[in-house]
């Protein structure tokens, strides 16, 4: 039984289009830092055409175009690339993009900013980099939310990753709601609506279904949280698969229904993939739970629209 929505999302849909669109315009080599999106089969895809994935600006030469991952990147790397002259695309979600108005917002107005969120993650990182060091404050437990001790406790806003499980964050922000009435919170929820619709596909799906495969990347973190919101709805036995190995099938011999989702960033050929594998050893009828359509499509940068240049 598949979720429904899954898989690519529009932030992912429009960061693949812009590398490839950017190949066709600029020609390869074209660099892109960090991998575009937290998924090796579109990478070795995207590769395969002729770009190459770095992780610092300093290893882009001079003549190359650059195109910044979906997850957003700190003001410090576009401000280098200008510096260096280069030639830059960005493919930050422009979901990411609001975040980040809104901690430059706040911080305007002399706020001080909570970001709840996963201490690494790269959109973690471009989004406390909007800011000087200090201006944005982590939390990524409850437990951070209980005793954290802001410098200022009036004029004070939180923020979140786009890609957090719904129900942690809300446990979050009511504990932080609870300890600074007068907290300001995002006009529009963070989390996306990917993330919140995936989420919800999964909870009612993990209710049908004996085992729940997400397919997805382990440092693709809406991934992690599809698996983490399986297991809580009830189905213990969720796991995250690739969606290129060679499954363990096996291991499904008593399944009668199992579960298939993919994160957002997860193309729809790799969910196709395990099915086909499983077609292989089991008969095997497919259906669909949809819980919400989605009709989500974001523009382009400029320097890509209108040039006539195909993917
Ligand atoms: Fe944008 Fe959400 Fe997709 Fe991330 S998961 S790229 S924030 S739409």
């Amino acid at each position: 039984m598949l979720a429904a929505p899954r898989g690519f999302c529009a932030g992912v849909d429009r960061a693949v289009l812009i590398v490839e669109k950017a190949l066709a315009q600029y020609g390869p080599p074209v660099y892109v830092r960090h991998e575009i999106v937290h998924n090796r089969h579109v990478v070795e895809g995207l590769e395969a055409k002729g770009a190459v994935f770095v992780e610092e600006l300093s290893e882009v030469p001079a003549d190359a175009p650059v195109i910044f991952s979906a997850h957003g990147v700190p003001k410090s790397v576009p401000e280098e690339a200008d510096r260096r002259r280069l030639t830059w695309l960005d493919a930050t979600c422009p979901l990411v993009s609001k975040v980040h108005l809104e901690a430059q917002r706040h911080h305007e107005n002399g706020a001080h900013i909570l970001l709840i969120g996963h201490a690494g993650h790269p959109e973690v990182i471009g989004t406390m980099g909007q800011l000087p060091d200090g201006a944005i404050e982590l939390i990524e437990t409850v437990g951070d939310a209980e005793n954290i001790s802001p410098s200022a406790t009036r004029n004070l806003a939180y923020l979140t990753q786009t890609t957090l499980s719904v129900d942690d964050t809300a446990e979050m922000i009511a504990v932080l709601q609870k300890r600074f009435p007068h907290i300001q919170a995002p006009h529009k929820e963070d989390i996306c609506y990917a993330t919140t619709n995936r989420q919800a596909a999964v909870k009612a799906l993990a209710e049908q279904v004996d085992a729940l495969y997400v397919i997805g990347a382990p440092n693709s973190s809406n991934s992690l949280r599809l698996v983490e919101v399986g297991q809580r709805a009830g189905c213990a036995v969720s796991e995250l698969v690739s969606g290129q190995e060679i499954l363990d099938v096996r291991a499904l011999e008593n399944v009668k229904i199992l579960g298939i989702t993919a994160g957002a960033s997860a193309p729809e050929e790799l969910v196709q993939n395990v099915i086909t594998q499983l077609q292989q050893t089991f008969e095997c009828a497919v259906t669909e739970l949809a819980v919400t359509r989605e009709n989500v499509e974001f523009k382009l940068p400029k320097a890509l629209r209108n040039t006539g240049a195909e993917a």
